[in-house]
């Protein structure tokens, strides 16, 4: 099944929830939001059961997200009731790690396979600056027992803003390099309506490369990337992958292969998207499985997004660029 770009349907983040214990600066800064009503929510049945539809439309890999997954009690069962959907290859989940220690054995033993851990900064300041609550010495703690779960690959993502903690570029490499991580850079993207986004905070990757380049030389690690968002690199004395995520300077959308199910049931085809389509309905309503197939369907044959295209080639026309004039979904809701 493909979209009006020929792209196929391949994978599903799942956010399960819209809160957070974090407020990132570029993500979700504000302190109070509109809630999601908890009535609202989808219950792990209810993900199972619209996942379960994914993968019978060729859904392989689903990645749970949020705001902040670890957030939501008993995440473990969840994972298992995905991890054991035929045809269901890879179980994934994006955190702020905030929460992951004393879940990570829990989390493995449910048949999770690897982490996405989310860190911008190894300075205490820098870190409190960035996200705004938490402490940076449980986000390490939860590194280090996905480590010890064997979730793995680990991969560290690190938003790369300009002015705050560029400077560690080099750190967070190291970082990675001594522990086997992959620390994926990822541009400052302006998603969403209120991260205050403009060209003067985006690192590129061309300079984020040109720093490391000064360090160590590296190529690229010769894997194809398929529908991977990060570009891979192999650093030229064997010790460590690093990517970056260049979704704003280098686009990846011809090859965008995600669907996403917000927290209460909407399935939305692009980060960038003004709104969803209405799953929970369906779900709630007595709708069978087959026509919610035939839904997810049809929205996936009419998709023709590509947000990041459009902003580069409105960015390099010099016709001007302005975040705030697209409606766009938050970050929260969608997960990354
Ligand atoms: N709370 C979890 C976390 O932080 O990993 C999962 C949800 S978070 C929205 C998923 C990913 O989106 C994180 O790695 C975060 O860094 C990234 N992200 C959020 N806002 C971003 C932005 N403005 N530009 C680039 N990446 C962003
Ligand atoms: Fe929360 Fe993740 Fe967004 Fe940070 S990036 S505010 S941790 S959802
Ligand atoms: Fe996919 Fe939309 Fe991002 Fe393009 S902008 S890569 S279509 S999510």
């Amino acid at each position: 099944m493909i979209d009006r770009h020929g792209r196929p349907l391949d994978d599903l983040r799942i956010s399960v929830t819209d809160r957070c214990n974090f407020r990132c600066t570029y993500c979700m800064p504000l302190e109070r939001y509109d809630w999601i009503e908890r009535s609202e929510i989808l219950s792990f049945e209810e993900i199972r059961r619209v996942a379960a539809v994914f993968a019978q439309l060729g859904v392989r890999k689903v990645r749970v997200t949020g705001g902040e997954p670890l957030l939501r009690v008993d995440l473990e069962s969840l994972v298992r009731m995905l991890a054991e959907i035929e045809g269901i290859e890879d179980t994934c989940l994006t955190t702020n790690g905030s929460l992951l220690a004393p879940k990570a054995e829990v989390l493995k033993r449910a048949g999770l396979r690897r982490v996405t851990v989310s860190l911008d900064s190894l300075r205490p300041e820098t870190f409190s600056r960035m996200a705004q609550r938490g402490s940076l010495e449980n986000v390490l703690d939860g590194i280090d027992a996905a480590l010890s779960a064997s979730l793995l690959p680990l991969k560290l993502n690190v938003v790369v803003e300009r002015g705050v903690n560029d400077t560690e570029i080099l750190d967070l490499l190291e970082f990675g390099r001594q522990r086997g991580i992959v620390v994926r850079f990822i541009e400052y993207m302006d998603v969403g309506t209120v991260n205050q986004w403009s060209s003067s905070k985006l690192v590129s990757k061309a300079e984020i490369l040109r720093r490391i380049r000064q360090a160590h030389p590296f190529e690229p690690d010769g894997h194809p990337r398929g529908s991977a968002p990060a570009q891979r690199f192999r650093l030229s004395d064997g010790s460590g992958v690093f990517g970056v995520i260049a979704s704003v300077t280098e686009p990846f959308c011809g090859a965008c292969t995600r669907a996403r199910l917000t927290a209460d049931g909407r399935l939305v085809t692009c980060l960038f998207s003004a709104q969803g389509h209405d799953l929970k309905r369906l779900l709630r309503s007595g709708g069978t499985d087959e026509q919610l197939r035939r839904r997810i369907a049809a929205i996936w044959r009419s998709r023709s997004d590509r947000y990041s295209e459009q902003r580069l080639e409105a960015i390099s026309s010099g016709s001007g660029y302005s975040p705030l004039a697209v409606q766009k979904i938050e970050m929260i809701s969608l997960g990354g």
